[in-house]
């Protein structure tokens, strides 16, 4: 038999009903926030991700899907957010309508990240993009929507961690120093892929995962003393701003974020559930990105939340919706009167289920009850004699008595139609 690819997952019914729910909530709240949607393909050149999240980054150089398409074209599935929506943003002139732009997307992502709890080779993301100006506020107003969609989903017991790379200069200075810092001895103790990274990429040395480079960068790197004055009092504004809104988060200096374009104000967002490794989500500003790809020079911030991760984060807390009734049956005439009230119910807006497969009264019942349906509505061959059926509240086991003709009308009082 054929298996679903490794690392990717099947979304079930039993679970999509809570995706569902996340992203209406999320999209309720970006609506709040002034975002609107974007879509962006899943596919784009290989070029735009090289270029932008940078060449020596571990997303680039190990774990894109690229592949030479029939026309000779390099493409990569996308395996992040921003790049595309910078792209398109500055490819469609979203700046000539307004300079300043809130998007936000929901959909797949794609790295071939080797498969482990927490890391799906597909997996899905809610990010923003706010595009258009350095305002500090700005900087806070982000931050605080990712803990808003976060509280929304339900998830508790996050932490937010923030830190403040610089500008582009600022991170040459700070690569410069951990180049000197680790050019000698402590250097030797890294593992094979800081080792690389110091002559490459110096600044991921600082969100190594490894416990020994952990160790040894915390002993040597504390303090930020590259940041030029005007980098340093943009983050301080940023914090006052983050502060007024009242979120709590913590200053973590070696968070940088293993992407090339940020700049400034960084953050991540880690949950107990998932261990000290994985983030629920994290973002930052990106200062430089928009002018490096060709567009107008214009500041701006975002986040991406793991949608997967919010899963693992909820356990198995969140309860699943199921239909509002069940309409049980006894013979063939009763069958008939049910299904035209179920058709009747399901125009009003109300969902309800019937059995298909002419089970007995008690494996209906049972049925209703693993549906999780709040009522079940027992018509029989007698029923329809008087004219009645029994309407049963599943939770309370109270059964009442309901008149056949205003079955709609009496359910109608009982379940409010869904939105
Ligand atoms: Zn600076
Ligand atoms: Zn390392």
């Amino acid at each position: 038999m054929i298996k679903a690819v490794r690392g990717t997952k099947d979304i079930l019914p039993g679970e999509s009903g809570i995706w569902q729910e996340i992203e209406k909530i999320s999209r309720d709240n970006l609506k709040l926030f002034g975002y609107r949607e974007i879509r962006t393909p899943v596919i784009e050149e290989t070029a735009l991700f090289v270029k932008n999240i940078g060449g020596e980054t571990d997303i680039v150089s190990k774990e894109m899907f690229s592949f030479v398409d029939r026309g000779e074209r390099n493409i990569s599935l996308r395996p992040e957010g921003t790049a595309s929506v910078i792209r398109s943003y500055i490819e469609n002139n979203l700046d000539k309508i307004s300079q300043f732009q809130k998007l936000y997307y929901i959909g797949p992502f794609f790295r071939a990240e080797r498969p482990q709890a927490g890391r799906l080779r597909q997996f899905h993301q809610i990010g923003v993009e706010a595009i258009g100006s350095l305002h500090p506020a700005l900087d806070a107003e982000v931050i605080a929507l990712s803990a808003k969609l976060l509280d929304a989903a339900g998830v508790k017991g996050y932490r937010i961690k923030l830190n403040n790379l610089g500008c582009r200069e600022d991170k040459k200075r700070l690569s410069k120093m951990l180049k000197e810092i680790f050019s000698d001895k402590k250097g030797e103790h890294l593992c094979e892929d800081c080792k690389r990274r110091i002559k490459m990429n110096p600044l991921r040395v600082l969100d190594c995962k490894n416990d020994g480079c952990r160790e040894i960068v915390r002993k040597t790197f504390k303090e930020a003393v590259f940041i030029c004055g005007e980098c340093k009092a943009h983050f301080e504004e940023v914090l006052k701003f983050v502060d007024m809104l009242n979120i709590k988060y913590e200053i973590d200096p070696y968070i940088v974020r293993g992407l090339d374009y940020y700049t400034r104000t960084v953050f991540e967002i880690t949950h107990e559930g998932l261990g000290s490794k994985d983030a629920i989500g994290a973002g930052g500003r990106y200062d430089n990105l928009s002018l490096d790809m060709e567009g107008p020079d214009v500041g701006a911030c975002g986040f991406a939340l793991g949608m997967d991760r919010i899963m693992m984060a909820l356990g198995k807390s969140k309860e699943l919706k199921g239909v509002d009734i069940f309409i049980a049956t006894i013979g063939g005439a009763a069958y008939a009167k049910a299904f035209g009230i179920l058709n009747d119910l399901r125009n009003n807006g109300i969902s309800c289920e019937i059995d298909y497969e002419k089970k007995s009264l008690k494996a209906q019942m049972r049925g209703a009850d693993s549906m999780g349906s709040k009522f079940v509505l027992i018509v029989g061959e007698d029923e329809i004699i008087k004219g009645e059926a029994a309407l049963r509240d599943m939770k309370t086991k109270e059964q009442i008595s309901v008149k056949m003709d205003s079955v709609t009308q009496k359910l109608l009082e009982i379940c409010s139609p869904r939105g």
